[in-house]
């Protein structure tokens, strides 16, 4: 039944002009009939799994890397950053620390920031030609997906679009476990340290895709607050909404037990759905996000809003890490690959860029409004741990709440007002659905069903958002 189901999708994806035209006025399809379809053809999920990396937290913990690499029995590792890091103290460190256990240490420094199937391959032939035994990655979530993506290739070699999830890659399943990947992250966003997605941008498609397994995920996330001293604000601001964005879509994310059941226990996806214990850790970062960021964005040398933001970001990513994430990230997707000029601040000069943070919050207010009627009371609770008095407030309510108390958010920390701000036009709309429509792995983790149509006003009520 998935395999028809992903057929009938793949078809979607690839609509004609006509039939994007044809969204904006075929209403045929009701929310209700949607779900109700939903129901009626699939057998649905009645288990959830709960996985994570080990996570060692501490202000200069870094340093302890040697110790747990030599502890995993790696001789010789692939040390995975970008070149903005290369001669960093982070990287110093964990170089040090390595080499300190005798261990033979060689630095990758190639990491593209926003990585591509072009530079994926590059740190791929990198690993295949330097047999290593273990990986770390120091740096944004760009490096330690790109090592993710070394440490599946190096380990069981194919074809790029192999594992990659359908229907845009094969999405064949990984065959057994890899080499051990210790992440350390020098932002406090993806939350990558604790996830088993590895994301990348497919040039020749201009969208983002990515490979999902949990044998990915790294055995050790090494957390340590001294790793984001450098972040210039506009980093910061980036990476914390996106903190924000995983810890909301997770917790407002399609119940596990309404999603399709496998019909192997290997198929289980790593996104499964909100579900309770990754609800504790959505919840708690929603939390602590609103009281640490605009603090972390403001004064670099706060340095317990930093470290509570780095928490806040691993703590996301172990909810949002089982529990998946949807829209926001789903549309995201085509506006980074599709952006044209913008350059952000604070980030590399060599080549345009929508930050990844930027480009999911821009669609969040638009999309909690379209999804709150799914679950009204979740939607106020995310605003309430947002810091709003939501006492009194009518269920009807609860999008605009919500979404108002994210722009709030978005205004403190300098985002830009909507797409238009950083170069959407219109015309771009249809494009922009297009690219959304075959991110199945996220999209259909929407607690209330989304198509061509719907997507089309998401994307338009994103153009400006006060
Ligand atoms: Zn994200």
């Amino acid at each position: 039944m998935e395999s028809s189901v992903d057929a009938l999708a793949l078809d979607a994806a690839n609509p004609s002009l006509k039939q994007c035209r044809r969204w904006r006025v075929d209403q045929a399809l009701t929310d209700e009939s949607k779900l109700q379809d939903r129901r009626d053809t699939l057998t649905l999920e009645s288990a959830f799994t709960m996985d994570t990396s080990g996570i060692k937290y501490g202000p200069g913990v870094t340093r302890e890397v040697g110790y747990d690499m030599k502890k995993l029995g790696a001789t010789r590792v692939m040390v995975v950053t970008d070149p903005n890091l290369s001669d960093s103290e982070p990287v110093t460190v964990v170089c040090d620390a390595l080499r300190s256990e005798r261990i033979d240490t060689v630095l990758f420094d190639r990491v593209r920031v926003e990585p591509t199937d072009v530079s994926f391959k590059e740190a791929i032939e990198f690993a295949i030609e330097g047999r290593f035994d273990g990986f770390v990655a120091v740096g944004g979530g760009s490096s330690i997906d790109t090592a993710k993506a070394a440490n599946l290739y190096a380990t069981y070699p194919a074809d790029l679009s192999a594992y990659v999830n359908p229907p845009i890659g094969e999405g064949r399943s990984v065959p057994g476990k890899l080499k051990p990947l210790i992440a350390i992250p020098t932002t406090a966003g993806t939350g990558s340290e604790t996830t088993g997605v590895a994301i990348f941008d497919l040039l020749e498609m201009h969208a983002k895709t990515g490979i999902a397994h949990r044998a990915l995920r790294p055995v050790i996330g090494i957390v340590d607050p001294h790793n984001t001293r450098t972040l210039p604000p506009m980093v910061a601001a980036c990476t914390g909404l996106d903190v924000l964005s995983h810890a909301i879509e997770s917790y407002t994310a399609l119940p596990y037990n309404q999603r399709p059941a496998p019909d192997h226990p290997g198929k289980r996806p790593a996104y499964q759905g909100s579900n309770p214990i990754s609800d504790v850790w959505s919840k708690k970062a929603i939390e602590m996000t609103s009281k640490y960021l605009v603090r972390a964005v403001e004064d670099p040398s706060d340095d317990e809003a930093r470290g509570k933001m780095l928490l806040a970001a691993s703590f996301a990513g172990v909810g949002f890490g089982n529990a998946g994430v949807h829209l926001p990230h789903g549309m995201s997707y085509p506006i980074s690959g599709m952006m044209r000029d913008y350059m952000p601040e604070g980030y590399p000069d060599d080549h345009p860029m929508i930050p990844h943070g930027m480009s999911v919050i821009l669609n969040a207010p638009a999309v909690f409004r379209f999804t709150a009627q799914a679950d009204p009371q979740r939607h106020l609770n995310a605003a309430r741990l947002l810091g709003v008095d939501v006492s009194g407030v009518n269920e009807a309510n609860a999008g605009d709440v919500l979404a108002d108390a994210i722009i709030a958010l978005m205004r403190k920390t300098g985002m830009p007002n909507g797409l238009s701000e950083v170069g959407f036009k219109e015309g771009d709309v249809e494009q922009l659905v297009e690219g959304t429509l075959p991110q199945h792995r996220v999209t259909k983790l929407a607690p209330r069903p989304a198509d061509g149509t719907d997507l089309y006003q998401l994307f338009m009520d994103s153009m400006t958002l006060w």
